[in-house]
């Protein structure tokens, strides 16, 4: 790997580091204004910044030995570039003036599209490296909504603020709840005697436009407005949903359901009842909002069926990439073995990504 001293000969003046998160229950409903209940996992993406004396912005990427060079006048670019240039103009807009040209190098352990979110663990290294180069007054929220604009404005992700909040302000300990709509949040205890388990189903959809995604959205402004609310958050009885036609009625069911799972977890279930929350989590993404794939379906029904194991669900935006699961603390070396191995006869190639390897 070419370091920051090889790429760019000076050595870097700051650097920042954000984790990647897992969510585990809350899914889709935080571009609906709803509850979300992450945690950051160990695994992080790290900036090194300087300033760069050639006029030009460079970003080295060290996961795609890529090199990007760019003016601040520029169009924005396409692919890695297009989220930390995103980042670098939002932040000048809510400045008011323009930043002097860096030079920015990635490193990152946070697997990438497998729904644990490496997109917002870049943009806020990217934002908190900036920050500190040049001295700004930002808090962490900020620096989570400018990371929301930049993935939508320019990576073209229509996404919710869950991500970049949990990677700006989760931590590995502990879930963060939050409410989407007014950015309360609380830290709360992993439910006592159990502990995260994620696998990576090996399916991996890339979310950005053109994925179902975007499309999943629309559909939710638009049964919210048929109903007449500001979001679907607004609506407490799945029963209001029945009115609506199809696929609107499922895809709002899944969010209107799923935020009572939320508000239910929070209140200190045991972990039986996490994991029931989860599973019946998992059974309204692939049924009723379809975003699941069979490989995923296959390993959270092998997760689910494994001894030790209170609860499992696809995580993250959904069309492949990892599933969570609740498992009794202490039994999570022999949950693993057992559940890669019965997924690898079922035809698939699974791996661990939390606990770190
Ligand atoms: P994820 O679920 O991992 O967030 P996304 O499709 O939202 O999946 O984001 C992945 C994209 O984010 C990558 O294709 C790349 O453009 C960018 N990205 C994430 N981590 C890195 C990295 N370490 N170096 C360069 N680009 C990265
Ligand atoms: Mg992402």
């Amino acid at each position: 790997m070419m370091d920051f001293q090889q790429i760019f000969g000076a050595s870097p003046e700051t650097e920042a580091s954000a984790p990647g998160r897992v969510n585990l229950l809350g899914e889709h409903t935080d571009y609906n204004d709803g509850f979300v209940l992450p945690t950051a996992i160990p695994q992080r993406t790290t900036v090194q910044l300087g300033l760069s004396k050639d006029g030009q912005h460079q970003f080295y990427s060290a996961e795609f030995d890529e090199q990007v060079s760019i003016s601040g006048e520029d169009t924005a670019p396409e692919g890695f570039a297009s989220y930390i240039f995103g980042c670098i103009r939002l932040l000048e807009e809510s400045i008011g003036h323009s930043l002097q040209p860096v030079n920015l190098h990635v490193t990152s352990k946070v697997p990438i599209g497998s729904g644990l979110s490496s997109s917002a663990a870049l943009e806020v290294a990217t934002l908190k490296g900036l920050r500190s180069l040049f001295g700004l007054a930002l808090d962490d929220v900020q620096v989570a909504q400018l990371g929301q604009q930049a993935e939508i404005q320019y990576a073209g992700l229509n996404c919710g603020i869950m991500d970049q909040m949990a990677s700006s302000l989760a931590g590995t300990d502990s879930m963060l709840f939050l409410d989407t709509r007014t950015l309360e949040r609380r830290v709360l205890a992993f439910p006592a005697d159990a502990e995260i388990l994620v696998i990576d189903s090996g399916v991996h959809h890339s979310l950005a436009a053109g994925s179902g995604y975007n499309q999943r959205r629309a559909e939710c402004e638009e049964a919210a407005r048929l109903l007449g609310v500001k979001a679907l958050r607004d609506i407490t009885d799945p029963q209001a949903v029945e009115s609506l036609p199809e696929p609107l009625r499922k895809r709002s069911r899944h969010v209107v359901t799923e935020d009572n799972r939320v508000l239910e977890a929070v209140e200190g279930v045991s972990a039986k009842r996490f994991g029931e929350l989860m599973n019946a989590s998992h059974a309204s993404q692939r049924d009723d909002y379809e975003v699941s794939v069979p490989e995923v379906d296959t390993l959270v029904a092998i997760l689910q069926e494994t001894p030790g194991v209170f609860g499992a669900r696809l995580t993250g935006g959904g069309f492949g990439g990892a599933c969570v699961a609740l498992v009794e603390v202490g039994k999570v070396e022999e949950i693993s073995r057992e559940v890669l191995e019965r997924y690898m006869r079922s035809g698939y190639a699974g791996r661990i990504l939390v606990p770190e390897v």
